[in-house]
């Protein structure tokens, strides 16, 4: 398997570059496999969210005020999904927004150890904080999410991001792989299918 986290700030286009690397089929090992599979655990907890549950109300508060959930409640969910595909041919995972604290790393590291897999690379996306305030402003503008609507919601999430972020690339230091995540979507994905293929031919 082949393993990826994609880390980086809010608006930093962890999950532009997920979808990108799962459209390339050059990841798929074998004609009935699955290729990578896109995690986010945004999206996992959007759908929660939706299902107005008392777990959903919670994540509600928590997006709402730019704080994190539990790593309990994210850990549950990244959880469930990978083992929706137990039993298929999964080349790998990209996971997107997780982990964002040290104890979600351990998390993974144990999930994926269960699946005798590894995380192999970790791509970090480097993006200013002014771009990333003005991504996150022009999407609040179409975007249904109102998390990105309001500026002071957009800084406290990028303050509650770097809190944790330091143990994050200390854990992943051997295979950590800086990307400059400006420019376009493009421009971006070329970057980060160069630093994968040096890796695999290392
Ligand atoms: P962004 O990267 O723009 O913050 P996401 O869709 O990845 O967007 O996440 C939206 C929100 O969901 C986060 O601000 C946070 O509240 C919550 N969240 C996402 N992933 C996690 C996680 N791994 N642990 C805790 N909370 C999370």
């Amino acid at each position: 398997m082949l393993n990826i986290i994609i880390l980086g700030a809010p608006g930093s286009g962890k999950g532009t570059q997920a979808k990108k690397l799962i459209a390339n089929s050059e990841f798929k090992q074998y004609p009935s496999s699955s290729g990578l599979i896109h995690i986010s655990t945004g999206d996992l907890l959007r759908e929660e969210m939706d299902k107005n549950t008392e777990l959903g109300v919670h994540i509600t508060d928590a997006m709402n005020k730019g704080e994190y959930v539990s790593d309990a409640h994210a850990s549950q969910l990244v959880m469930n999904k990978t083992h929706e595909y137990g039993g298929y041919r999964v080349d790998g995972f990209v996971f997107d927004g997780f982990p964002r604290t040290l104890p979600q790393c351990l998390f993974l590291d144990r999930l994926l150890a269960s699946f005798q897999a590894e995380v192999n690379v970790v791509i970090n996306l480097d993006v200013d904080n002014l771009t990333l305030i003005e991504r996150l402003l022009e999407r609040g503008k179409t975007s249904a999410r109102p998390e990105d609507k309001n500026k002071k919601i957009i800084i406290q999430r990028i303050k509650t991001y770097y809190e944790d972020i330091e143990s994050i690339h200390k854990y992943w230091s051997d295979i950590i792989i800086d990307i400059n995540g400006n420019g376009t979507p493009e421009e971006v994905n070329q970057r980060i299918i160069n630093a994968l293929s040096g890796e695999s031919t290392k």
